[in-house]
């Protein structure tokens, strides 16, 4: 089972977006898809449709985070076709009150992943192919233990100047949490988000970006659309409300790189794991 974070520190660079479109894409793919909201602002659960009084009475991820209850006690089925979700609350703004970063609170999402009835119906012992985590505009407590319950991190961006120091700073904090928490997060890649190819000082620093991160930069940039809008607005992935979209199709070919990705990897792993290298295969940012 793989469990992607989709983090960037930084607000508006399409985590949310993504996160929704490749779920989308996973479950076209034949995949069972878990969402886990992991931003106060509910953006994913509202997006996908539901209501204030779901997400301000019903179960919620400060549920997994502060009272450690199983997945199977807080998730929604087929919020989405295909696609669980477990929504966020407004609760998980005072994290930072509820759990010390110091302490085992860090791996509470962690351990409620690994927890073995993580399974997408309640009379099978049948995984989730993927578990997908919207992560809040922040480095904090929560992101920490998105991080720490992950095997792999995307990150979106918007190719701009600063950009490329925000991905630094990204970089020191995974490897900060790797090395302390002695812990093997992968690094699924980064996505250029809200592309417009008409503005040359983004052409000038998706090239910059790529230039300094290579490979661990997808070849598929998603363009700046309004149709994106339209369909959160409408409460459906892009995939459902513009199916044949230029955007919808980059999300697929997205989708298609990080499973190819993922297929590369678990396949290099299982050489390595067998003439018992593991620790040599990382792939970190840099
Ligand atoms: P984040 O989760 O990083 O804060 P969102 O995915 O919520 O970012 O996107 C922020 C806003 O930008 C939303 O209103 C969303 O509809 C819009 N948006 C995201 N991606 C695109 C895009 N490729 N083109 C146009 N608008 C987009
Ligand atoms: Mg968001």
């Amino acid at each position: 089972m793989h469990i992607l974070s989709v983090m960037n520190h930084k607000g508006g660079v399409g985590k949310t977006t993504t996160t929704l479109n490749i779920a989308a894409a996973l479950h076209e793919n034949g995949q069972r898809v878990l969402l886990l909201d992991l931003d106060s602002q509910c953006s994913a659960s509202f997006a996908m449709g539901l209501s204030r009084q779901n997400i301000s009475s019903g179960p919620s991820t400060a549920d997994l985070l502060f009272k450690q209850r199983s997945i199977a006690d807080v998730r929604y089925h087929n919020t989405w076709p295909g696609i669980d979700l477990v929504p966020a609350s407004i609760d998980l703004a005072h994290a930072g009150l509820r759990l010390n970063p110091n302490s085992d609170d860090i791996g509470r999402l962690s351990t409620v992943l690994s927890d073995s009835k993580v399974t997408d119906t309640t009379d099978t012992t049948d995984t989730y192919d993927t578990v997908l985590i919207d992560c809040p505009p922040d480095i904090s407590v929560v992101t920490v233990n998105a991080l720490l319950a992950s095997t792999d991190l995307l990150i979106p961006t918007v190719p701009s100047f600063l950009s490329l120091q925000g991905l630094k700073s990204i970089g020191e904090v995974v490897a900060q949490t790797r090395s302390k928490h002695d812990n093997t997060l992968a690094l699924s890649g980064i996505a250029l988000t809200r592309m417009n190819r008409h503005r040359t000082e983004m052409e000038d620093a998706m090239r910059e970006i790529r230039t300094h991160y290579h490979h661990n930069v997808f070849k598929t940039a998603i363009p700046e659309t309004d149709t994106i809008e339209q369909a959160q607005k409408r409460h459906q992935s892009l995939l459902d409300y513009a199916p044949h979209s230029t955007a919808a199709q980059r999300y697929r070919n997205l989708t298609a790189e990080i499973t190819q990705r993922w297929a590369d990897y678990d396949t290099l792993l299982n050489g390595v794991q067998t003439s018992s290298e593991s620790d040599t295969v990382s792939s970190p940012l840099s």
